[in-house]
């Protein structure tokens, strides 16, 4: 493959990638099958994780669709399993799957909507930990990635459920990461700003030019910046850089 990645650093590894059909995972999953890496594509979306794979596979890279919902331990087991079993072993983990959920003022929240959110972006990112992390043991070490937010550093008006789970994320990178950093096993948070993917697709302008102005960069963050963080994170340039929550925001945070 050509391009800026001619180096490969990720060649010889594996990636199992979260909600990698759409957004940011998505293109987390391009930039580590650029880098090299045989990317596993999971999502709860099958058909989206289908496109998503062979749209890697027609580029030349090794990539397998699992369909798997973060929320449910037993698939992501079988997810990091069938991640092992067709590639040989699991190295690199981003556990990006995430839903905003509906806005309402803190005691105007709905229990189904407080459960919801928590249960995918908090225990999504738990029950993935606790399947990938003996799968890196016995590959002899690896990195990982959890998916926060520049929510999980602030709050926002209207997010008690998101930003509390993005704030709880970035608890159990540090705890995972002082347990593991000894084995060879790197674990860090990235943090974005707001990013221009589907899941701000039910912003309507108004809302959008709010979030936009909310960033002093004056716009709102791709995609692709935020999978070149991941990938610094996951590459061995990253070698001491354990328990972090490295921001891409556009200095929102910086306020
Ligand atoms: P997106 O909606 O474009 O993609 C999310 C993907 O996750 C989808 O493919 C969806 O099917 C999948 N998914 C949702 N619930 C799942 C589950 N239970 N199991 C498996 N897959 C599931 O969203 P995005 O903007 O790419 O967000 C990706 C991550 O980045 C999320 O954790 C989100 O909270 C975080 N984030 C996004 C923004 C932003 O502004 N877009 C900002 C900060 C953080």
């Amino acid at each position: 493959m050509n391009g800026p990645y001619a180096e490969r650093e990720f060649a010889g590894r594996t990636a199992l990638v979260t909600g990698a059909a759409s957004g940011i995972g998505r293109a987390v999953a391009r930039r580590l099958a650029q880098g090299g890496a045989a990317v596993a594509v999971a999502d709860r979306d099958e058909e989206g994780a289908a496109k998503a794979a062979a749209e890697l596979t027609a580029t030349g890279a090794h990539a397998i669709p699992v369909p798997a919902d973060v929320t449910d331990p037993d698939q992501v087991r079988t997810a990091v399993e069938t991640t092992v079993s067709v590639f040989g072993a699991l190295h690199l983990a981003v556990n990006n799957a995430g839903v905003a959920g509906p806005t309402a003022l803190t005691a105007d929240v709905e229990l189904a909507d407080w459960r919801r959110v928590v249960d995918v972006n908090l225990h999504g990112v738990f029950h993935c930990l606790r399947a990938e992390i003996p799968a890196l043991l016995a590959a002899g070490g690896g990195a990982i990635v959890n998916m926060s937010s520049v929510l999980g550093a602030n709050g926002f008006m209207g997010s008690a459920a998101y930003s509390a789970a993005k704030h709880a994320v970035v608890g159990l990178t540090k705890t995972a990461a002082i347990e593991y950093a000894a084995q060879g096993i790197r674990v860090n948070a990235v943090g974005p700003g707001f990013v221009d993917t589907p899941l701000l697709a039910d912003a309507d302008t108004g809302v959008r030019d709010l979030l936009t102005s909310l960033h002093p960069a004056g716009r709102l963050g791709t995609p692709e910046e935020v999978a070149e963080l991941t990938a610094f994170l996951l590459s061995d340039r990253a070698s001491f850089l354990h328990g972090g929550h490295y921001l891409a925001d556009g200095a929102y945070a910086a306020q």
